[in-house]
């Protein structure tokens, strides 16, 4: 028994989590998350409402396919001049949670999908340490087409291609949004002032809210990859999302 508590302890150091996780049952199919941590159980939070679900499944699956239909070969903006593909983003169109990152990759563009180089590795693992599978969740971008060189996207760039996004976010209605990285948290909770000015450091770690649905900022796993030592911090942040959703379910 020891040995195999060591071995899971070691197991989480590797990945750079000092914590372990929460036990946390299929979140699709069940009506109650069951917390392991005696140390969270004990935490009174206040229950947030729902957001409203406009839409049953099969109405969810029409809204993202008129949605794609509408983008189209979308040449909106001038990222369409150098895109090998439009990533739109993948996952479960009745997602409780939709993670939200930047904008595509050298990978993402090439394969025309969210998230799948070495970033999209870690995120991965991110969601099956949550106890979920990426088709769980739901995984998108504030911008569709890759900038060049990775450059940030521009103030005009995400003017055209968020409203994009704001459908996709209403046509799923996930009851959390994890916007990764400072880009997406400051687009998403429309910061005032300078980008170079706002921190995700500071944001992170506390719900916000996007157009009435909670958004737990949290570090980019771009940025994770570079400072791992701040794993841990993604991993607390991680852990106070399925705390609210099993409150949801309370
Ligand atoms: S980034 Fe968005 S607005 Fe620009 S071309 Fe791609 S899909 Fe269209």
């Amino acid at each position: 028994m020891q040995d195999s508590v060591k071995c899971v302890l070691e197991f989480y150091r590797e990945l750079g989590f000092e914590s372990l996780p929460l036990n946390y049952s299929n979140i699709k199919g069940s009506n109650k998350l069951r917390v392991a941590s005696n140390e969270l159980k004990d935490e009174k939070e206040p229950e947030d409402p729902s957001p409203v679900t406009r839409y049953s499944l099969p109405d969810k699956e029409d809204a993202l396919r008129a949605l794609r239909e509408d983008i189209g070969d979308c040449r909106r903006c001038k990222l369409s001049k150098g895109r090998t593909h439009l990533v739109f983003g993948e996952g479960d169109a009745n997602a409780r949670i939709m993670f939200i990152g930047e904008a595509p990759g050298r990978e993402e563009d090439v394969q025309g999908r969210p998230f799948v180089g070495d970033a999209g590795r870690l995120l991965t693992k991110l969601i099956e340490k949550m106890g979920l599978k990426r088709t769980d969740v739901y995984i998108a971008n504030i911008i569709k087409c890759r900038p060049p060189m990775n450059r940030d996207p521009l103030d005009d760039e995400m003017a055209t291609c968020f409203p994009f996004l704001d459908r996709q976010i209403e046509a799923i209605a996930p009851q959390i949004i994890v916007s990764l990285g400072k880009i997406s948290t400051y687009t998403l909770l429309g910061i005032k002032g300078p980008l170079s000015s706002f921190s995700i450091s500071r944001t992170r770690g506390k719900f916000h809210e996007y157009k009435g649905i909670p958004v737990m900022p949290t570090f980019h796993p771009a940025y994770l990859l570079r400072n791992p030592k701040d794993k841990w911090l993604t991993w607390d942040d991680a852990q106070a999302v399925l705390k609210k959703l099993s409150n949801n379910y309370k």
